[in-house]
């Protein structure tokens, strides 16, 4: 297959649909390429359907080390497993890097309607766990969320993907985008840009079909925090894939036996206290983890667990600012583990998790630490070190826009911010 266009995207996850869209509606020739396919909405919610077609291999991807980073091939990229937080990260280290990104934020938030969830939505456990770090002044507080209220009906399974079509996801977007006529392709994997002169001219990529070369004015690679490193090292911009973060994270577990609290059919991370973000650079929200994934989780904990009911888990999830020293190689693979200030910071917030479990009722013997895990990769074409504040690379035309250009990991969701720069840059290009 052979093409021709003005602005090639590569990947519809948050940052690649945003600046695809934005330039479609300012009237711009716009293809945007995609590895993975479009989901079916009726089918999503289930664990089967989400390992076996969205999660890059299955949910159990794991860096050289060990640790499982969580992605989504597919079209929507990973927000379409995302749990609907939108707060603004990062927003002073970029100011300080010269992206002032104020005016794109409100548009964002205006634009996806964020809003914490009413309370007749914040279900029981959440209350529990909100209510016992409020009374130990941890100063937790409903979640902005991008989350339509009226269509939420409460499943829990936001991580699973969206039944209902009540959270956000970049799936809205390709819509948008392709009503205004963008052209969308799925299943196809870029490979490496196309450079003559030093300027991209496009991109190679494989399809089932065979290969495929897009010729395009304006190349911006938006595959991701893993995807896009690939891309830019096999096109020759050898210092990308290093300084990976990807905002680690435990999910700290305790039984109230027989109390029923059902967390699992809530909202997932309906609350959450930043009260420690800025100082110790961790948040923590209350977090459930599907039956088969929390067999797979506590695992070594079988004894301890004995008699216990998913019906009576609470969970909260400390998710932590990482230290960006992993490296995503060309053959995207990773290699990524938890320094020891990582570990310090994991640790402290799980000690705080159980603190606040103990005082929702939890008895100490029913606390269950479980290992870390990460799900936000990125820094892996920084600004100011991959890319400029354009978010240009040093190949003319060569653009990237995603969690790979964030400049250091944020500890909390990204989508937002990721939004507000491919909102910045749609502007500029
Ligand atoms: C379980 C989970 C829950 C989360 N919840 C939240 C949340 O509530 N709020 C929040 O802000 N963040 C959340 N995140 C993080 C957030 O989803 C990601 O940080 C964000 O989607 C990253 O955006 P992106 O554009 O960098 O990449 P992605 O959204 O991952 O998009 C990358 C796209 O590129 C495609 N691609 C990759 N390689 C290629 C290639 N070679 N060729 C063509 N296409 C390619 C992928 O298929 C994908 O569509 C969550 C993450 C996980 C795993």
């Amino acid at each position: 297959m052979r093409l021709k266009t003005d602005y090639v995207v590569v990947g519809s996850g948050a940052g690649g649909t945003t600046v695809a869209k934005e330039l479609a509606i300012r009237g711009k020739k716009v293809v945007i390429v995609e590895r993975g396919v479009i989901p079916n909405q009726k089918k999503m919610g289930t664990l089967k359907t989400a390992i076996l077609n969205y999660y890059d291999k299955c949910a159990l991807r794991k860096s050289k080390e060990g640790l499982t980073i969580y992605r989504a091939l597919m079209a929507g990229g990973t927000t379409v497993v995302s749990c609907g937080n939108a707060v603004r990260v990062l927003e002073e280290e970029l100011k300080n890097l010269g992206i002032d990104l104020v005016e794109e934020f409100k548009e964002t938030e205006k634009e996806l309607a964020i809003a914490p969830l009413p309370p007749r939505l914040i279900g029981k456990g959440s209350r529990l766990i909100m209510d016992a770090a409020n009374r130990l002044g941890f100063d937790m507080r409903p979640m902005p969320k991008s989350v339509d209220p009226n269509k939420c009906n409460s499943c829990g399974q936001c991580v699973l993907g969206c039944k209902k079509g009540a959270k956000w996801s970049a799936l809205d977007f390709i819509k948008i985008a392709r009503r205004h006529s963008a052209k969308f392709i799925k299943k196809i994997d870029i490979q490496s840009v196309v450079i003559r002169n030093g300027k991209a001219i496009g991109l190679v990529g494989k399809s089932p079909k065979g290969r495929v070369r897009i010729y395009a004015k304006k190349v911006i690679l938006a595959a991701g925090g893993i995807g896009t490193p690939v891309i830019l090292q096999r096109s020759g911009i050898k210092n990308a894939g290093k300084k990976l973060f990807a905002d680690i994270f435990n999910v700290t577990y305790g039984i109230l036996r027989n109390k029923h609290i059902n967390l699992w059919q809530e909202p997932t991370m309906a609350v959450v206290s930043t009260k420690y973000m800025e100082d110790k650079g961790f948040i923590m929200s209350p977090y459930i983890d599907a039956p088969l994934v929390l067999r797979w989780v506590i695992m070594s904990k079988r004894k301890q667990l004995k008699g216990f009911k998913y019906n009576d888990l609470l969970g909260i999830m400390v998710k932590t600012r990482d230290e960006s020293v992993g490296r995503v190689t060309a053959n995207e693979r990773f290699e990524k583990n938890p320094t020891i200030a990582d570990y310090k910071r994991l640790n402290e917030g799980a000690k705080i998790a159980a603190k606040i479990l103990i005082e929702a009722g939890v008895k100490k013997k029913d606390i269950i630490f479980t290992k870390p895990r990460a799900a936000h990769p990125g820094g892996t074409a920084a600004i100011g070190e991959v890319v400029d504040t354009n978010l240009e690379t040093k190949i003319k035309n060569l653009y990237v826009c995603d969690a790979s250009v964030l400049p250091v990991s944020p500890g909390a969701p990204p989508i937002l911010t990721i939004i507000a720069l491919a909102k910045r840059l749609a502007k500029a290009i």
